[in-house]
C-alpha cells in the first residue's frame, strides 16, 4: 500500500501549523490551556475541518471532543484515535496536537476515498491531558474510563479559583448545538500518535517508534515534623531539626532507591522548609518524591522501601509518607503493535520498539480496550518547550502508518482483542 494514497501530508502539515496559531507564544511555542478560550478556538477550527469531510462532532460531560465518521454497522464498538489539544504554558506545536491532527487526517482521507468503514471511526481530543491549568492531568481519559469520579474532577480549581465544573459549563455554552454522548462507551480499539518527548528515535535514526508500554509511576508527599528553636541558644542534642532529618532521608533514599538498577528514575523535586528563616531551627519539611520504573515488581518494592527509609531516618522527628499517584506500567496490545511495525516496514520507515517514559491518555484506554501508540521523533528529544519541533516528513510518516493500521481495523469484520 503506497503511503501517498493514505493521507494528504501537505494538508496535515498546513492544518497543524494553523492550529499552532491558536495560543501561539512570541518564542514560537503554544500556550493553550485546558477549557480556555484558546482551546475553544482550537475546537472550532478542528470541528470545521471535520464537518467539511462529513464527520459528526459531539462532546461528553468531561469535555472530551469526538468527531465521528459513520461506519456501516453503527452498533459495532467504534475505533477511537486521537490525543489532546491542551498544552503546557510554554509548550510546543506538536505535543498532543500532532496526534489529534494525524488521526483527523487519517479519517478525512478515509472519508474522501468513499469506502464506508465497517464500524464508526471516532477522533478524540481528551480534556486536560497536561494538568497545567487543573491538576492532576488526564481528566478526560480518566473520566471516560471510569477511573476518576466526575464530582472530584469538577471540583478541581485553577490558580484563579475557577473550577473545572465552571470551565466545562463555559466550554459547553460555546457549543450549544453540539450533541452530548453519555460519558464512556465501549471502544473496539484505541490508537494514539505522539512525539516521543525523548531522544531515542532520533539517536537511532528511526522514524517510527512502536511503543511497547508506559513505565509505571508512583508519587509521594512526605512531611517531616520537628520543633522550632533559636539557632543560637538551643543545644544541639536537644534539637528536633526537621531539615537535618530530611537530609538523612534524602541521602539514604538516593543511595538505595536511586541505585536499584539502570532503569529506575528517582526524584525529589520540591522541598518546602518551615519557617525557612536563617536563625530558626526548621520545624517542618515537606517534600515530593517521583518514582518511575518499567517493571511493576521493582516499582512496588522500591515504593515500600521509600516509606521504610523515611521512618528509619526520622528520629528525633516524626514523618508521614502519603502515596499520591500509583500508576502501574502497562504493556500495549501485542496485535496492534505488530500491525504498526508491519505498516512501518511496508511503507519503508525505519522503526524500533520503544518504552514511553512519559504518561499518556493511552495508559487509561489500555485498561478498557486494545490500545497502542505510535511515536515520531522530536528534535533533540525536547518537549514541553516552545522550540519543540518535529520534521514534516516524520509527522507525515507517523500519520501514514496510523492511517494504514486504522484502515486494517476499520474494514475488519471484527476486532480480536
Ligand atoms: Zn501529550
Amino acid at each position: 500500500m503506497g503511503s501517498s494514497t493514505l493521507i494528504n501530508a501537505d494538508r496535515l502539515w498546513t492544518r497543524l501549523m494553523a492550529l499552532a496559531e491558536i495560543g501561539a507564544t512570541p518564542a514560537g511555542g503554544v500556550n493553550r490551556q485546558a477549557l480556555s478560550d484558546g482551546e475553544i478556538a482550537a475546537w472550532r477550527r478542528v470541528i470545521g475541518w471535520a464537518c467539511e469531510a462529513g464527520l459528526t462532532p459531539s462532546t461528553d460531560a468531561a469535555g472530551n471532543l469526538f468527531l465521528a465518521l459513520a461506519g456501516r454497522d453503527r452498533a459495532a464498538p467504534p475505533l477511537l484515535l486521537g490525543s489532546h489539544l491542551d498544552s503546557q504554558p510554554t509548550g510546543g506545536k506538536f505535543d498532543g496536537a500532532a496526534g489529534v491532527m494525524a488521526a483527523l487526517e487519517a479519517a478525512v482521507s478515509l472519508a474522501e476515498q468513499g469506502d464506508r468503514p465497517a464500524r464508526d471511526v471516532i477522533i478524540v481530543a481528551w480534556m486536560n491531558e497536561e494538568g497545567s491549568r487543573f491538576a492532576p492531568g488526564m481528566m478526560g481519559s480518566e473520566a471516560f474510563t471510569g477511573e476518576r469520579d466526575m464530582d472530584a474532577i469538577r471540583a478541581a480549581r485553577d490558580a484563579d479559583g475557577i473550577s473545572v465544573g465552571e470551565a466545562l459549563a463555559s466550554l459547553h455554552q460555546a457549543f450549544p448545538d453540539l450533541p452530548h454522548r453519555p460519558l464512556g462507551f465501549a471502544a473496539g480499539a484505541y490508537l494514539e500518535l505522539h512525539i516521543e518527548q525523548g531522544p531515542l528515535l532520533e539517536a537511532a535514526a528511526c522514524t517510527i517508534g512502536v511503543v511497547t508500554g508506559i513505565q509505571g509511576k508512583k508519587t509521594f508527599q512526605v512531611v517531616v515534623e520537628g520543633a522550632e528553636g533559636h539557632a543560637g541558644t538551643l543545644a544541639q542534642q536537644e534539637r528536633r531539626d526537621a531539615l537535618a532529618a530530611f537530609a538523612r532521608m534524602a541521602t539514604a533514599l538516593h543511595a538505595e532507591i536511586g541505585t536499584v538498577d539502570a532503569d529506575i528514575k528517582f526524584t525529589i523535586g520540591r522541598v518546602t522548609v518551615t519557617p525557612n528563616a536563617p536563625s530558626v531551627v526548621p520545624s517542618r519539611v515537606s517534600f515530593s518524591i517521583d518514582l518511575r520504573h518499567p517493571d511493576n515488581a521493582v516499582l512496588n518494592a522500591a515504593g515500600v522501601r521509600i516509606a521504610a527509609l523515611c521512618h528509619e531516618n526520622a528520629a528525633p522527628c516524626t514523618v508521614t509518607v502519603t502515596p499520591l499517584v500509583d500508576a502501574p506500567s502497562n504493556a500495549f496490545d501485542a496485535r496492534l503493535r505488530a500491525s504498526i511495525a508491519e505498516a512501518a516496514r511496508e511503507q519503508g520507515h525505519p522503526a524500533m520498539a520503544i518504552l514511553s517514559a512519559a504518561g499518556h491518555d493511552a495508559r487509561h484506554l489500555a485498561k478498557v480496550c486494545p490500545a497502542a501508540m505510535i511515536f515520531i521523533p522530536c528534535r533533540d528529544g525536547a518537549s514541553h518547550v516552545e522550540h519543540e519541533w518535529a520534521e514534516p516528513n516524520h509527522v507525515a510518516a507517523g500519520a501514514s502508518v496510523l492511517a494504514q493500521v486504522l484502515r486494517e481495523l476499520a474494514f475488519a469484520p471484527c476486532i480480536a482483542a
